[in-house]
């Protein structure tokens, strides 16, 4: 494509003129491909100790009328079969995500996505705000839909917590975590009070050497108590926090029944559900008002970690490939997000997909659904810009099917 002197840079708002985050995060998605590329290197040597080599799997294809078998690639495994991170690969998947995007335009400014090259590595920026911007709309239309048909049904918000861990503990805390979680939805009463829920994932990276100002306004109490002052250095630097937060639907006759759970109720069933020798915090509440509801609808719909925490320059780079190696090592074939009972009946009759990325329930002038928009991420300038544009007969495109 010719130079040209008028470089059209891509303005993407939301209803309320926030400019919407697409360049930023595709800065740090260029900042985790680095990351897994060194990381590529540094376990190079391991993998080769260990036997890593790709493992296949035979396909059959119809090919005309003939049909064919395939060899295709599985990903990487060890010599004892265990499966492992393919770091080169996501180096390059995250590298170039999200790098084309085809919008329809709404207004000047505002535009509604409708295809985009998303790469869905697990830790890459762009897709966990693709994906967190899902699960908002997602959860809160299932909760909408069960209010209208179970007016009973109240839904309640629980964070689950456990200590912070090492980096290198966290693959192993997880586990327990997880296999916790399953116990707790085990439980008689739980089985018997709780008629869905949602549960997501959210990692929490501590990485600040001393008690800084904000810190330590933020928790003085946990601070005092400890005798640590600011300025002191932080006895949980470069330690991870992960956290489970639900929404549990019980019915309104819970809170006067004898099923009714305290905190300390929550509290003593988590420690036993994931096997804990201390008191985890735990917090559990009502949602009262619908505009309280929205807000925490929003806290489940969280990034699973926070690229800024991680990603930009704050770290070593060394630090910083140490927690994405863990991270991803850890977070490998895990589900971030899932649901239970009627929150999963009814997200299954909405036929709801969270790998669906783009913007398919926004009002659109059908007019300018006649045109597509297409936008090019520019390595040179480090931003996106305009490509072209096309003008579209609706009986050519099945928009709707724009998946991706
Ligand atoms: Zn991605």
């Amino acid at each position: 494509m010719p130079e040209s002197q008028d470089v059209k840079i891509l303005v993407d708002r939301d209803n309320k003129g926030k400019e919407k985050p697409w360049r930023g995060k595709k800065s740090m998605s260029l900042k985790l491909s680095e990351s897994y590329k060194r990381i590529a290197d540094k376990v190079f040597d391991e993998y080769k100790k260990r036997g890593v080599h790709t493992r296949y799997k035979r396909v059959k294809r119809k090919i005309g009328e003939d049909i064919k078998v395939f060899s295709e690639p599985m990903g990487l495994y060890d010599s004892e079969g265990k499966r492992v991170v393919n770091y080169e690969k996501r180096a390059g998947n995250v590298r170039f995500c999200g790098t084309c995007l085809e919008f329809q335009p709404i207004d000047e400014e505002m535009k509604r996505l409708i295809k985009a090259n998303f790469c869905r590595v697990p830790l890459c920026p762009m897709c966990q705000w693709r994906k967190s911007l899902r699960v908002f709309r997602d959860v809160s239309e299932v909760i909408r839909i069960i209010q209208l048909r179970e007016v009973n049904y109240v839904p309640l918000f629980l964070t689950l917590t456990v200590k912070n861990c090492s980096v290198e503990n966290l693959k192993s805390t997880l586990d327990d975590m997880f296999d916790g979680w399953k116990l707790l939805l085990d439980n008689r009463k739980i089985k018997r009070v709780c008629k869905g829920w949602f549960r997501s994932l959210e990692i929490t990276y501590d990485g600040d050497k001393i008690i800084t100002g904000k810190r330590y306004r933020e928790a003085k109490k946990y601070y005092d108590e400890r005798n640590i002052k600011l300025g002191n250095a932080n006895p949980n630097y470069n330690t991870i926090h992960p956290h489970f937060h639900a929404i549990l639907l019980v019915e309104r006759i819970y809170f006067k029944s004898d099923d009714y759970m305290h905190t300390r109720d929550w509290v003593k069933l988590w420690r036993q559900s994931a096997r804990l020798d201390y008191d985890p915090v735990c917090d559990i509440r009502r949602v009262k008002t619908s505009k309280e509801k929205k807000n925490q609808v929003a806290d489940i719909a969280k990034y699973t970690y926070k690229d800024a925490e991680i990603l930009t320059d704050k770290l070593s780079e060394r630090e910083k490939d140490d927690v994405i190696q863990s991270l991803s090592s850890a977070l490998h074939g895990r589900r971030l997000y899932a649901y239970g009972g009627i929150m999963k009946e009814v997200a299954a009759e909405l036929k709801l997909n969270e790998n669906r990325m783009v913007d398919d329930d926004d009002e659109i002038n059908p007019e300018l659904a006649k045109m597509i928009l297409t936008y090019r991420w520019d390595f040179g300038i480090s931003n996106y810009r305009f490509v072209k544009e096309i003008k579209i007969d609706e009986t050519d495109i099945n928009l709707k099917g724009g998946n991706l």
